[in-house]
């Protein structure tokens, strides 16, 4: 810990919802740093889930916009934003990706950790009575999953985020369907209503508190870890390339330096292979 380029710093976490709260025990830990929120951040107006303000720029953009006012409203020198996307390709496999950026403009370092997986959530789905919307809701873990009611009507399009209890959803629900609204109920993906994409958000400040405290073995710099994967992993029939990666890229965030880390297992199977199996 004494090694740690972080110790007794604070880092500055662009939040309106207790995101802070994932990073703190990871950047404690493992850096001895301590993780505030600067009050009165208004990260929504760089676009919400429920769709009231568009999202202009990309994820990462926006991430690292968050960072930069998080930095310009703290005393902090270094700052952490995340910025999550949720797409449905196929009408019932939502995918989700979420990026975490560090910030540090003492060290002139920013750093981008990654995760892409399916959402363990079910897509959109139009509900006509109070009685479904909270059947619906309770195969996604509703209470502690949060939804939101997207409701169209003639005098425009009203969602209703803050609906905690059942009873309240199926009133909501039974009210706004008497009034003739179209209804659909979708997953509250904010991090405070949203248990599974609070324990995405936590593992990558794991990572990337782990990888603060690994330094560049050239410059020293915080930061040093994956940057990139190379692809062509041989294929274990005929020795041709595929798209699987053969290594990992571990670079410096300050300098050039970079070195290749190999995959295990050393060959891919030949169902991956394009000449093997096309
Ligand atoms: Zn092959
Ligand atoms: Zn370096």
């Amino acid at each position: 810990m004494t090694a740690s380029p972080y110790l007794g710093e604070v880092v500055a976490f662009a939040t309106m919802h207790g995101k802070e709260r994932l990073a703190r025990e990871a950047f404690h830990d493992v850096l001895g740093a301590r993780v505030l929120a600067p009050a009165g951040l208004d990260t929504d107006a760089f676009g919400s889930f429920s769709g009231e303000v568009p999202r202009t720029r990309s994820p990462l953009d926006t991430a690292r916009a968050k960072a930069r006012l998080a930095l310009a409203r703290s005393n902090a020198s270094a700052a952490l934003a995340s910025e999550g996307s949720f797409r449905s390709d196929f009408g019932w496999l939502t995918r989700h990706q979420e990026l975490l950026v560090f910030v540090d403009d003492v060290r002139r370092i920013e750093l981008v950790e990654v995760f892409t997986g399916p959402v363990d959530l079910p897509p959109a789905r139009d509900v006509t009575t109070g009685e479904r919307a909270v059947a619906f809701a309770e195969t996604m873990g509703f209470p502690r999953q949060g939804v939101m009611v997207h409701a169209d009507r003639a005098q425009g399009t009203e969602v209703a985020k803050d609906l905690r209890t059942p009873t309240a959803l199926a009133e909501h629900v039974d009210r706004l369907a008497r009034e003739g609204a179209s209804l659909t109920i979708t997953p509250d993906y904010r991090a405070h209503r949203s248990p599974a994409r609070s324990d995405v958000i936590r593992r990558l400040c794991v990572r990337m508190a782990e990888r603060l405290a690994t330094p560049c073995p050239a410059c020293a710099a915080p930061g040093y870890g994956r940057t990139d994967v190379r692809r062509g992993l041989p294929c274990q029939g005929c020795g041709e390339p595929t798209e699987l990666p053969i290594a990992d890229v571990h670079g410096c965030a300050s300098c050039d330096a970079t070195h290749l880390v190999p995959r295990t297992p050393p060959l891919a199977e030949p169902r991956w292979c394009d000449g093997c199996n096309p």
